[in-house]
């Protein structure tokens, strides 16, 4: 999607701080971290959030989580948290399916 900024960075018109990438993923460093790691993980096709996932694209959604293993064993993370928000009221301020990556920090349950 031409004017998406996550679109934007998985293309490398927009620069990241790129953690992995394949063919049908990316992930990349949070501009604003919330925990002492704290990426995001994102398919490069453009799906606007959990809410519009379907049988059609969910193989790529599948692959994000094998990603997150991957990447979270690689940087010896073993407890970490996987969140993603989905409309503004669960505060999803970016509408590209991302999964935000947290760990290095007590994590506090129910979030906020
Ligand atoms: P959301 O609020 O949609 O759940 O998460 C969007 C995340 O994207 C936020 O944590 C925000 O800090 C991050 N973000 C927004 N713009 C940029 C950017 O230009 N670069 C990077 N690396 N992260 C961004
Ligand atoms: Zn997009």
């Amino acid at each position: 999607m031409s004017d998406c900024l996550f679109c934007k960075i998985a293309n490398g018109e927009i620069p990241s701080n790129k953690v992995y990438e394949d063919d049908t993923v990316y992930a990349f460093y949070d501009i604003d971290p919330q925990a002492p790691v704290h990426f995001l993980v994102i398919p490069k096709t453009h799906i606007g959030s959990c809410g519009e996932i379907t049988p059609e694209n969910a193989t790529v959604v599948a692959h994000c989580f094998a990603v997150i293993a991957k990447v979270t064993k690689g940087l010896g993370i073993t407890d970490f948290r996987v969140v993603s928000n989905c409309g503004p009221q669960a505060g999803q301020s970016v509408h590209h399916l991302h999964f935000h990556v947290l760990a290095g920090r007590d994590m506090t349950w129910p979030p906020g």
